[in-house]
């Protein structure tokens, strides 16, 4: 599929914060690696994920069952971050996910995610819980218990 290309091509490097930064890495696929941020959760990082996949599939019109992501291990970063790779579900790749690299669609995408997660209601306030409605989709029932809305609306609210 796509990881042969995860370490080889770096595109758009944008900087959010001075603390944290994001860097697309791209062959057919954006891979996306948080510097700067640390967090040894999975459920941390599947939430983001989903987030994300979400984000993209309203922001850039792509159905969302033609997408899917997964988590990368990075061995031997500082952070012990995966990194994120988001890429076409559907057979031969229809090169729609590789739009996030250009302009500012990505920012556009990040604000997508955090608002589906701000208007949904599951686990209260805090948002301890996942439903359909915000990261929950038939495809990542393997980790419905671990998908915690409130983690990934946190975090991408710190982005902006
Ligand atoms: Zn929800």
């Amino acid at each position: 599929m796509v990881l042969g290309y995860v370490l080889f091509v770096v595109l758009p490097f944008w900087a959010v914060k001075k603390y944290l930064a994001i860097t697309v890495l791209t062959g057919e696929s954006p891979v996306l690696y948080f510097y700067c941020y640390r967090n040894k959760e999975r459920g941390f990082w599947y939430s983001l994920l989903y987030a994300l996949l979400e984000g993209v599939s309203s922001e850039m019109q792509i159905e969302r069952r033609d997408l899917d992501g997964c988590l990368y291990p990075m061995p031997g970063n500082p952070f012990g971050n995966p990194a994120l790779i988001l890429y076409d579900d559907v057979p031969g790749g229809a090169g729609h996910v590789r739009r996030l690299a250009r302009g500012d669609t990505f920012k556009k995408v990040l604000k997508a995610s955090l608002s589906r997660l701000q208007r949904c209601e599951c686990g209260g306030a805090r948002g301890s819980a996942s439903c359909y409605g915000c990261l929950r989709h038939y495809r990542n029932q393997f980790c419905h218990d671990d998908l915690n809305r409130g983690m990934a609306m946190r975090f991408l609210s710190s982005l902006f």
